[in-house]
């Protein structure tokens, strides 16, 4: 038997069909009707199967509902009932002596739209949490405060079919050749049919990505705002601006002039560790070209001054009219497979359902009214987000975190506070696809989960593209869908909390139920999908919003911006260092990376052996130099030290790293290594605007161990 279903790992959302026999997933290809990805996958995708084996199943998968007596007792299986009576007693209980406000949600931008969408509706609805945020704050959130603050609207204007229209592209902070690898192959087909193509990638290591640019920028970590001001700079300078763009569809250009006339190209040019030349080279191709396309990710997101890089590099869409048609516009790409899902339906501490602001008394109205609060209710404006959440937590004002989907005692930064919050917390639960995470070692409770292949819903990709997920196979053991694990909770607190009304999830009891109350959220909004059903996808396969007869490929086609006037906003902020630098006691500067064949921590993909054939294990890459000048050797053990932590890993020499910095992949975690993993050494300093850490760039020391 074959089930259309999407693939669990990154924001391509590429199609898959699954093979499988009702009981058993046999195998995986892609989908050739699939507009992601027209049948292709990257090595991670072919092997999916293979993480839903008989073998992994029953080796590696949480198939039991554990509690634990008291804190260091060893976890005992029980049954579901028992379960959901000692949780809702716990989070009532919680609930009670110190108020909502003591519980807080850590979700995941893996979990489907429809388990968002009850999440959400259980912390803010029923509980009244403010506090619930997601692993997309990781992720997304500086590219969310970017386009809000430029374009008025969280709304990517591209596609992937600007990919192949493009004259010149632009990649920063992104190597997608690893990352997003179904698109690059794109991105590789479309170059081979447009020769004069320009590609410029701005990366501070020569990537995989980086090997195929026209002209690479190896800019020094951190400085990209600079950068992006000194190549608005070269344009206004040269007159490659468009002014009548400028005057008719934007505001805020003289401010932003008057910012990015010190940046001249020598000025940044040394700042940035780059020459001249490029700047100016690298700014005539982008502004000249017929269209130009930018896309970007964590090397921009992750980062204290994550919001400012993103709107940077918008201005120099916006001075230079590259937006708004075939082959040009600012494209974020996400890193996860639904982080666009969390953001639509406001399972994150400063978004709503719809894309509505918790800030905004009107816009929680709003929600209360979808939800069917009582007219006495009110719903809890802005939360922690992420490290914040656990913040609260080290310092005893958060008791209890319902964790889903996600490994925050490895995937977060600055791992000591992390686990020092999980340890202070009262009542941990987490509710996962697989055993043995490091968050489990944490967990007070433990709620196996349904995972891909054993679950309905839909997802949104990078491009806006809603596709559906589908279940081909019983979920194993005592495992259940993530919305479902919710109601039930949901149904039990309601019920203590708020007799005087109906229970809110009494009606939302599937996942269609759950995405038309979602659909209904969107009317009128800039996502508006009024015009989308389960059974339109299932019809004429995944849709872009907004969507009434159809998708739409491309926003601001008609160079009308989603702010108040109408216009886009030039966003001029000053360039900012990162919030370490390199000193004589950490010389060096740490990136965290992402490996062509692994997944963030590692719970899927670390499950298929042959994945593991490209990196196998973790090393630290220098370059040549940095190692000579220490008399070190490659495959040496190193002690690396920054000022929160320490780990001890081989060496490896890279030439693509510039000397004076330093490269992990972001993967391995305490199963793997001693201590904490990767995270013990990075650092949880935020963007002011998106409150993103600033996981790419800590100071690093490192010595033989
Ligand atoms: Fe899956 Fe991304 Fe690979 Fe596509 S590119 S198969 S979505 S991991």
């Amino acid at each position: 038997m074959e089930t259309r279903s999407t693939c669990p790992y990154c924001g391509v959302g590429c199609g898959v069909v699954i093979e499988h026999d009702g009981q058993q997933i046999t195998g995986v290809r892609g989908d050739p009707e699939h507009p992601a990805n027209f049948g292709r996958l990257c090595t991670k995708g072919q092997n999916l199967h293979r993480t839903a084996s008989p073998m992994v199943i029953q080796g590696q998968r949480l198939l039991q509902v554990q509690r634990r007596a008291a804190r260091g007792a060893a976890l005992q299986p029980i049954e579901w009932d028992e379960a959901n009576s000692h949780l809702v007693a716990e989070l009532l209980r919680i609930h009670r002596e110190h108020g909502p406000a003591a519980i807080g949600f850590y979700i995941s931008g893996q979990l489907l739209t429809e388990d968002y969408c009850a999440f959400n509706k259980l912390a803010r609805g029923v509980l009244k949490t403010p506090h619930i945020d997601s692993n997309s704050r990781l992720c997304m959130s500086s590219a969310v405060v970017g386009y809000k603050q430029s374009l008025g609207a969280d709304a990517p204007p591209c596609s992937y079919e600007d990919v192949e229209q493009a004259d010149c592209i632009l990649i920063t902070g992104a190597n997608p050749a690893w990352a997003h690898p179904v698109l690059f192959r794109r991105l590789e087909v479309g170059r081979a049919k447009r020769p004069g193509q320009k590609l410029i990638v701005i990366d501070p290591r020569r990537t995989e990505t980086a090997e195929l640019a026209d002209l690479h920028l190896q800019l020094q970590p951190g400085t990209d705002v600079a950068l992006m001001h000194a190549l608005l700079h070269a344009c206004i300078w040269q007159g490659f601006t468009d002014a009548d763009f400028i005057r008719e569809h934007t505001e805020g250009f003289e401010a932003l002039k008057e910012l990015v006339r010190e940046w001249t190209p020598a000025r940044a040019a040394k700042l940035c560790g780059l020459k001249e030349a490029e700047i100016w080279q690298a700014a005539e191709w982008f502004a000249r070209a017929p269209s130009s396309l930018s896309l970007y990710c964590q090397g921009l997101n992750q980062s204290s001054s994550g919001t400012a890089k993103n709107t940077a590099l918008i201005n120099l869409h916006l001075a230079t009219g590259q937006i708004g048609k075939p082959g040009a516009g600012p494209f974020s790409l996400t890193g996860q497979p639904n982080a666009m899902g969390g953001r639509e339906s406001g399972g994150m501490a400063t978004l709503l359902p719809g894309h509505r602001d918790p800030a905004n008394a009107t816009h929680r109205a709003e929600v209360a009214a979808l939800w069917g609060l009582g007219a006495d209710e009110q719903l809890p404006g802005p939360g922690h987000t992420a490290m914040a959440m656990f913040e609260a937590a080290a310092r005893g004002e958060i008791k209890a975190l319902w964790i889903a989907c996600t490994n925050p005692a490895q995937s977060l930064p600055d791992q000591a506070l992390v686990r020092a919050a999980l340890q202070r917390c009262e009542f941990v639960v987490l509710q996962e696809a697989f055993a043995g995470t490091a968050t489990a070692d944490f967990a007070d409770l433990l709620l196996p989960a349904a995972t891909w292949g054993e679950k309905e819903g839909t997802v949104t990709n990078s491009e806006r593209r809603i596709s559906r997920v589908r279940a081909a196979v019983p979920a194993p053991g005592q495992a259940r869908a993530d919305w479902a694990i919710v109601r039930e909770a949901a149904l039990r607190l309601d019920a203590a909390l708020n007799p005087q009304r109906a229970p809110l999830f009494a009606a939302t009891d599937s996942p269609e139920a759950l995405w038309l109350e979602h659909r209904e959220s969107t009317l009128g909004r800039d996502l508006d999908i009024g015009g989308l059903s389960y059974e339109t996808l299932e019809r004429s396969g995944p849709q872009q919003w907004p969507y009434q007869q159809s998708g739409k490929a491309r926003l601001y086609t008609d160079h009308r911006f989603a702010t108040p006037s109408g216009r886009a906003r030039f966003i001029a902020t000053p360039y900012r260092a990162p919030a370490e630098s390199a000193s004589a006691k950490f010389p060096l500067q740490l990136t965290t990376s992402r490996l062509r064949d692994q997944w963030h921590a590692m719970s899927r993909s670390g499950t298929v052996p042959g994945l593991f054939a490209h990196e196998g294990a973790p090393v630290l890459k220098l370059h040549p130099q940095d190692a000579a000048r220490r008399r070190l050797q490659a495959g040496e053990l190193l002690r690396l030290q920054s000022a929160r932590g320490e780990l001890v890993l081989p060496l490896a020499l890279d030439a693509g790293v510039a000397p004076g910095q330093a490269d992990l992949p972001m993967h391995w975690g305490s199963e793997f290594l001693a201590g904490a993993g990767i995270n013990a050494l990075t650092s949880g300093v935020r963007c002011p605007d998106s409150q993103q850490p600033e996981l790419k760039f800590s100071a690093l020391a490192v010595e033989p161990a």
